[in-house]
């Protein structure tokens, strides 16, 4: 009996060790499988195009420790909920919240970080960048252009652009940090169309590099273009700069890194009478700049591009203020003053030849 026993107990041993070494096997295979499936996603490009903040955002992303399809899904979801947060126009954004009210309105950490550099842009451009012209934003008809027809659109009057000019600016912001919130005076509405686009592209940016910091690729956001590293690891990408009355290209610029943003007048425009009216506004008059076809503009980050060539579009007039001043705000421009004569500043130069 006593013998009995034993043999079982060896055959008990051995099964189990057969089981041992097969589920051991399978893990093997398994992993093997995994390693492979993995790796071939890792070093290439994958593409992602999403119209999201009313513009074509295409994410083109190779991952070194994270699937590229997750981090160009990281970056778009950042921009839908960067969108939602700050449109100002769209009833449940923070922005529309302290544009309708006639108090306080308390506000995120987020929120009060980005009204704070708006605010420092403002002072650094001279006023040339307003993030408080959503009344006249709104007056021209731009607030929702996309779903708009431009046709539909008229130039409003003297009278009209007085009236909300005077509801406008950014001296109407009031901030209180210690509190955390803000409030409007006159009635003046934020807007924070020529900045955000920029902000977007920073934090999907970041979040991606804080997960994949060898990340490689670029995010474009309707021309506006942050680096996230090197094609391949090593080379540059390469950028054209679109002639702003016709096909094709006016210069090319190579980046591996940093940010580049182009304000134009040809995207997002009506025309009466032969006049050209667009959406970026020259806080002095109510009115559209006037001066400049488009402003390029190449900085260490998206916002700094962003909010300098919508400023520099504003001060085009005064080109030369802009070529000599932007570089010291961390921007050097290319411009395509109205007529097609194009104009740079000196350190731009450096991102027209291949490194
Ligand atoms: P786009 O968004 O077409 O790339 P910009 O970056 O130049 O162009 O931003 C234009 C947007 O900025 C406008 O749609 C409006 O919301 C806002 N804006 C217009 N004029 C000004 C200005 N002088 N300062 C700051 N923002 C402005
Ligand atoms: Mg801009």
């Amino acid at each position: 009996m006593q013998q009995m026993r034993f043999s079982d107990r060896k055959d008990f041993l051995r099964t189990r060790k057969i089981l041992l070494i097969s589920a051991a096997s399978l893990l093997l295979v398994l992993s093997i499988l995994l390693y492979i499936v993995l790796g071939k996603t890792r070093g290439v490009y994958y593409e992602l195009t999403e119209f999201v903040m009313g513009t074509r955002v295409r994410v083109y992303v190779a991952g070194d420790k994270m699937p590229s399809k997750i981090l160009a899904q990281m970056a778009i979801e950042e921009f839908r909920r960067l969108d939602q947060k700050y449109d100002p126009y769209r009833p449940g954004s923070i922005l529309y919240k302290i544009n309708h009210s006639s108090t306080w309105t308390e506000v995120d950490e987020e929120t009060l970080g980005l009204i704070k550099a708006a605010i420092g842009f403002a002072k650094s451009t001279e006023g040339a960048f307003d993030p408080a012209l959503g009344r006249i934003i709104r007056l021209w008809g731009f607030d929702e252009f996309s779903s708009k027809n431009a046709s539909e659109l008229h130039v409003p009057s003297d009278y009209e652009i007085e009236r909300e000019l005077k509801r406008s600016g950014y001296d109407k912001i009031v901030i209180d940090s210690k509190n955390s919130r803000v409030y409007m005076k006159d009635g003046a509405w934020i807007d924070l169309g020529g900045m955000v686009k920029g902000y977007a592209l920073e934090r999907a940016y970041k979040k991606i590099k804080a997960v994949d910091k060898n990340a490689t690729g670029f995010i474009d956001a309707g021309g506006d273009i942050r680096i996230i590293g090197p094609k391949f690891g090593t080379s540059c990408w390469t950028i054209g700069i679109k002639n702003p009355r016709g096909e094709g290209i006016v210069d090319m610029i190579y980046l591996k890194e940093g940010a580049v943003a182009t304000s134009g007048d040809y995207e997002r425009y009506f025309i009466i009478d032969g006049v050209r009216y667009h959406h970026i506004m020259d806080p002095k008059t109510g009115k559209p700049a006037r001066g400049v076809w488009s402003v390029t503009v190449v900085a260490k980050d998206a916002v700094t591009a962003d909010v300098l060539s919508t400023a520099g579009f504003v001060l085009g007039k005064d080109y030369r203020f802009v070529l000599l001043k932007f570089p010291e705000l961390g921007g050097q421009v290319f411009m395509v003053l109205d007529g097609g004569k194009t104009v740079k500043s000196e350190g731009f130069s450096s991102f027209e030849k291949e490194k």
